[in-house]
């Protein structure tokens, strides 16, 4: 039987993982103190460091018992300028800066990005943003080939390999770069959970790596990272095609005017709590925390407000990553969720039934019920068996007070559900009859101190087991 896990809160955290977190000693720590995702930014470090790093996640998890769920983040179509003679320029308002496609050194009022199609794909008159919208450009002309002239709209410092963002411009790169591609190759070859992908501007893009990943014979998930206006117009078959979703508030805020940005991500949570999709909320939530022991009052806020939204998950990025005080983050963020989760109170949208012709009409309509009669009878645990994870997704995206408890032979769904709200799965193999499984998973919980005496448990299950079915029976009973 497995260990307990350490921490049972309902928001799930995820934190990147960089030099300031990857030791054994400090990843240990984090999974302890409550991270349920450990993102692996493919825009920063090689491989073979990504790789030990996984194996770490890995062995920790063999040790306390824990399923963490991996997330590859892809970079995606990123943009960024080169390397800058003396590491900086000043760019001064009303002058001009002019952008070559290439990978020269940039001085004297010139600078390279070496995205090939920089100067076929901007128009005069658009904005070019950079060092994430702290300088600003508007193009004057170009060429159409390598050469294109701006005019300085704010000024200040620019650095090398900062990033450039282009809001007002069609961007012509495909959605997986050649870069992307091997760093795809190599996290499935990890068999990692989750891949996140940048910088999606619709659905196709979702289903094309879909189609990558089955191709390589895998079975990872998708986090599709809102951080594009198309994407935005795009939603809702964006969410359609994806299996999770993360607000990426950082480029997202660049993008789009950041003030547009909140009403977004209560949005965005919502239409995914309607559609069964989780969701991530991402970006900056404690980035005082890279330099400082104890969050700003704001941040705290921050965090709080995401989980009343109903987010699956708040992330962590340099925090964790970089950051002098990882652990400190991680704590402060569950320290967070735990009181915002015992007093308040999630509103999840109440969604339709599916059309009767469905061929998920029945397990959705059991899902939804059991978590109303979980409301009606104050249930301590609401227990799904499944494979594929649907019904702990189905029961999740309602947010029930009662905390879901997966039960599944499917080795590889135990760590892709740590992402998702309120969802702990265990492994279980036994499958001999329906009554038999279900008093041995209550034996279980309550060994594992999930549930005590007296409380109410339901369960879902399918009859009869040995088929295997989709979710068609419920049973509530005592403990
Ligand atoms: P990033 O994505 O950290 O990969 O840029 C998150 C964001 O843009 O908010
Ligand atoms: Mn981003």
């Amino acid at each position: 039987m497995t260990q307990q896990q350490p921490v049972t809160k309902s928001t799930k955290i995820v934190a990147t993982l960089g030099p300031a977190s990857s030791s054994e000693e400090v990843l240990t720590q984090l999974i302890l103190e409550g991270l349920n995702v450990a993102r692996i930014n493919f825009s920063h470090g090689a491989h073979e460091v990504h790789g030990e790093t996984i194996d770490t996640v890995r062995r920790i998890d063999g040790e306390l018992g824990t399923y963490t769920a991996v997330l590859a983040d892809l970079q995606g179509p990123k943009l960024r300028v080169g390397e800058i003679a003396g590491g900086e320029m000043d760019l001064v308002e009303g002058g001009t800066l002019t952008v070559k496609v290439g990978t020269g050194e940039g001085k004297d009022g010139v600078v390279y990005t070496d995205y090939e199609a920089f100067a076929a794909d901007v128009k005069a008159g658009e904005r070019v943003l950079l060092d994430d919208g702290k300088l600003a450009l508007r193009v004057q002309e170009t060429n159409g080939k390598n050469t294109v002239v701006c005019e300085v709209i704010h000024g200040g410092p620019l650095r090398p390999r900062k990033g450039l963002n282009l809001p007002e411009t069609k961007v012509s790169l495909p959605c997986i770069t050649p870069k992307d591609a091997e760093d795809l190759a190599f996290a499935l070859e990890k068999e990692v959970d989750w891949i996140g992908l940048s910088f999606v501007r619709r659905a196709s893009d979702i289903l094309e790596l879909q189609e990558e990943i089955k191709k390589a014979g895998k079975h990872a998930r998708v986090v599709a990272k809102i951080e594009k206006p198309e994407a935005i117009e795009d939603l809702d078959a964006i969410l359609e095609a994806t299996d999770a979703v993360m607000v990426a508030r950082g480029d997202l805020g660049v993008e789009i005017p950041m003030q547009e940005v909140p009403l977004l991500q209560k949005e965005i949570v919502r239409k995914c709590m309607a559609m069964g999709k989780p969701v991530i909320v991402a970006t900056q939530m404690l980035e005082s925390m890279i330099e400082s022991a104890t969050p700003t009052r704001a941040e705290v806020n921050d965090v709080a407000n995401a989980v009343l939204d109903g987010a699956d998950a708040v992330m962590l990025s340099g925090e964790t990553s970089v950051g002098k005080y990882p652990i400190n983050a991680v704590r402060a963020m569950r320290q967070v969720i735990e009181n915002i989760e015992a007093k308040g109170e999630v509103q999840y949208p109440e969604r339709p039934p599916l059309s009767p012709d469905d061929e998920r009409f029945i397990s959705d309509s059991v899902c939804y019920n059991a978590c109303r009669l979980a409301r009606r009878t104050n249930a301590a645990a609401i227990v799904t068996m499944t494979f594929s994870g649907y019904t702990a997704i189905q029961v999740s995206s309602q947010r029930p007070s009662a905390k879901i408890y997966m039960f599944t032979a499917n080795r590889r769904v135990l760590s892709q559900m740590s992402l998702v709200w309120g969802v702990y799965a265990m492994p279980y193999t036994k499958m001999v009859s329906t009554d038999h499984t279900i008093a041995d998973i209550k034996y279980i919980l309550y060994k594992a101190g999930r549930v005590r005496e007296g409380d109410f448990v339901i369960h879902l299950a399918s009859m009869p087991i040995a088929d295997a079915g989709m979710t068609n029976m419920l049973k509530l009973s005592r403990v």
